[in-house]
C-alpha cells in the first residue's frame, strides 16, 4: 500500500480492497518503525488519525468520497491544527497547542482526509537544509548523512521515505521545490494568494505560500484542488476560480514554448546535475514543446533582495512571540524587559535571531530607504523580467537547485552558502508566480530536480506539463532503499 499514489490508494479505498483504517494504521506502523532513521516527523497522534480514518470509512461505505476521502495526509508542522501541537520547529512554540485550525487543514478536513501527523522543519521555515529545527536534523531517505533540503524538509523525507502517501509544505523562497528536489520527489508552490495563509505561522508574509509535495503530479493536482482558493479570513487570497486540476492534466504539448534562462544554465549550477536537466528538456521538446532562450537580468539580485525582504517580514512577524500570550516563558522574570529578552534568547535559535537583526536593521530609521525600500523597488524589477519573458514563452524551466542534496553539516556554520542553495527559486516568490520541481534523475545516485516556473495563476499548465512528462518517464517512481534493507 505504501508504495502507491494517492490517485491510486483513492481508488483501492472506493473499490473497498483496504480500509481508511487499514490504510492508516499501515502508515502510522511504518512511522513507527523506519522515522527514527529520518527525523521527519514532530509530532505524532495515532488515536485521532485511527478516529478520522474510521468516520472516512463510513463515508466511502455511503459512497459519497472524493478523492481524499480517507486518504492520510502529513502536514509541515508550520499550520495551526486545532488541540494538536504546533510547533513551527521552534522551542518558542513547543507548548503552544492551536485552538483552531489553519484554512488549508479545514480544506483538508472537509475533503475527508486524515491527519497522519506534523512533519518536521527548519524553524519558522527559516533554512535551506532543516538543521535549523528545534527536534533536530531530518536525514535524507536517499542517503542519511544527506540534508533532505528545507524548510519542508520533513514533509518531503516522509514521501520520500514512504512514510506519508503526501505531505503539505510552505514556500517563502523556495521550501517546497527545493526539498522536493532534494528528495526526488514533486512539489507545487502555487501562486501567491491561490492558497489561504490563515493559520499558517507568518515567516515572510508578501513570499509565503502553502503548497503539495506528492510522489507525482497527478497527486499535486488532487491535493492543490482541495487546499486552493478564496478565503474571506485572508485578505491576500484570490477570489479567482480555481479550475478543476486534474481535468487538464493529459492535454497535449504540441506548440508549447519552453523558456530557459540564460541566467539559470551558467555559473554555478554543477555539470552533472546540468546534464540531468537537458535530458529533462529534451523530453519535453520530444512531446512537442519547444525550447526557446530567454534572459532574466536582473537574476543576480535576488539573493540580495529576497535576504533583505523575508528577514524584514520576519522581524515584525516574529515580535509576537513575546512570552506573554502564548507559546515559551522564562521562569521567573525580575521585569517586563527582562520577560522580553530572556523569553526571546531561550525561545528562538540561532537562524531565527539573525534574520531577526537583519530585519530590523534594514527596517530601522536611517536605513529603512536604503535597503528595505530599494529591495522593494528591485522587486518590481525582477517580477518584470518575468513577466517579459512570459510575452514570449508560456512557461519558465531550469533546474531546483544548483546541485543534489548535500551532506548535513558541510553549511550549517556558513549562512551565505546556505543562502547560495537558494539562488534559482527565491524569484518566483518575489514575483508571486507558481513554481514546481519535478525529479528527472540522479547525480551519483542524489536526485536531481527540474523546475517548471509558470505565469500567475497558471499551476494547471505546471501540472499538465509535469504529468506529460511523468507518463513518458519513470525517475518520480524511483525509491529509496529503506534501512534494514526492507
Ligand atoms: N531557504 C529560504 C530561507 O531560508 C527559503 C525558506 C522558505 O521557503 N521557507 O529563507
Amino acid at each position: 500500500m505504501h508504495t502507491k499514489t494517492v490517485a491510486q490508494l483513492a481508488q483501492g479505498l472506493q473499490q473497498k480492497e483496504f480500509s481508511s483504517v487499514e490504510l492508516t494504521q499501515c502508515f502510522l506502523e511504518r512511522i513507527d518503525a523506519l522515522d527514527p532513521f529520518y527525523n521527519s516527523f514532530i509530532s505524532v497522534n495515532p488515536s485521532a488519525a485511527l478516529a478520522a480514518a474510521a468516520t472516512a470509512d463510513e463515508q466511502l461505505t455511503r459512497n459519497n468520497a472524493g478523492p481524499l476521502t480517507g486518504i492520510p495526509i502529513a502536514h509541515k508542522d508550520i499550520f495551526c491544527t486545532s488541540g494538536m501541537r504546533t510547533s513551527c520547529g521552534s522551542r518558542m512554540l513547543d507548548n503552544f497547542v492551536p485552538p483552531y485550525d489553519a484554512t488549508v487543514i479545514r480544506n483538508f478536513g472537509t475533503a475527508g482526509a486524515v491527519i497522519l501527523g506534523k512533519t518536521n522543519m527548519d524553524e519558522f521555515a527559516m533554512g535551506s537544509s532543516n538543521e535549523n529545527s528545534y527536534y533536530g536534523p531530518v536525514n535524507n531517505p536517499w542517503d542519511t548523512s544527506l540534508v533532505p533540503g528545507g524548510s519542508s524538509g520533513g514533509s518531503a523525507a516522509a514521501v520520500a521515505a514512504m512514510l506519508a502517501p503526501a505531505a503539505t509544505g510552505t514556500d517563502t523562497g523556495g521550501s517546497i521545490r527545493q526539498p522536493g528536489a532534494f528528495c526526488g520527489i514533486t512539489g507545487l508552490k502555487p501562486t501567491y494568494g491561490r492558497v489561504s495563509r490563515l493559520g499558517m505561522v507568518a515567516f515572510a508574509s508578501s513570499l509565503d505560500q502553502a503548497g503539495p509535495l506528492a510522489r507525482s503530479a497527478e497527486d499535486c493536482a488532487i491535493l492543490l484542488g482541495a487546499m486552493a482558493g478564496y478565503d474571506k479570513l485572508d485578505s491576500t487570497s484570490s477570489e479567482l476560480p480555481c479550475p478543476n486540476y486534474r481535468a487538464t492534466l493529459g492535454d497535449s504539448l504540441e506548440g508549447l514554448r519552453i523558456g530557459l534562462p540564460r541566467e539559470f544554465f551558467g555559473d554555478g549550477l554543477d555539470p552533472a546535475t546540468g546534464v540531468a536537466i537537458d535530458a529533462a528538456l529534451k523530453e519535453l521538446e520530444a512531446l512537442g514543446a519547444s525550447l526557446v532562450e530567454v534572459s532574466l537580468p536582473h537574476s543576480k539580485l535576488t539573493i540580495p533582495t529576497y535576504y533583505i525582504i523575508a528577514p524584514a517580514e520576519a522581524s515584525t512577524n516574529l515580535s509576537r512571540f513575546d512570552g506573554v500570550r502564548y507559546g515559551h516563558r522564562c521562569v521567573e522574570p525580575k521585569d517586563l524587559h527582562d520577560l522580553y529578552t530572556r523569553t526571546r534568547e531561550e525561545g528562538f535559535g540561532d537562524e531565527v535571531k539573525r534574520r531577526i537583526l537583519v530585519g530590523t536593521y534594514a527596517l530601522s530609521a536611517g536605513y529603512y530607504d536604503a535597503y528595505y525600500k530599494k529591495a522593494q523597488q528591485v522587486r518590481r524589477l525582477i517580477r518584470q523580467d518575468y513577466l517579459d519573458c512570459f510575452e514570449q514563452v508560456d512557461i519558465i524551466a531550469g533546474p531546483t537547485t544548483p546541485g543534489p542534496a548535500f551532506a548535513l553539516g558541510e553549511k550549517s556554520n556558513d549562512p551565505l552558502a546556505m543562502y547560495l542553495e537558494d539562488v534559482y527559486t527565491l524569484a518566483v516568490n518575489l514575483a508571486g508566480l507558481p513554481g514546481m520541481s519535478i525529479p528527472v534523475g540522479f547525480v551519483q545516485d542524489k536526485p536531481v530536480g527540474l523546475q517548471l516556473i509558470g505565469q500567475h495563476f497558471g499551476e494547471a499548465r505546471l501540472l499538465n506539463v509535469a504529468h506529460r512528462y511523468q507518463q513518458t518517464t519513470d525517475w518520480h517512481l524511483a525509491h529509496p532503499a529503506m534501512p534494514k534493507g526492507e
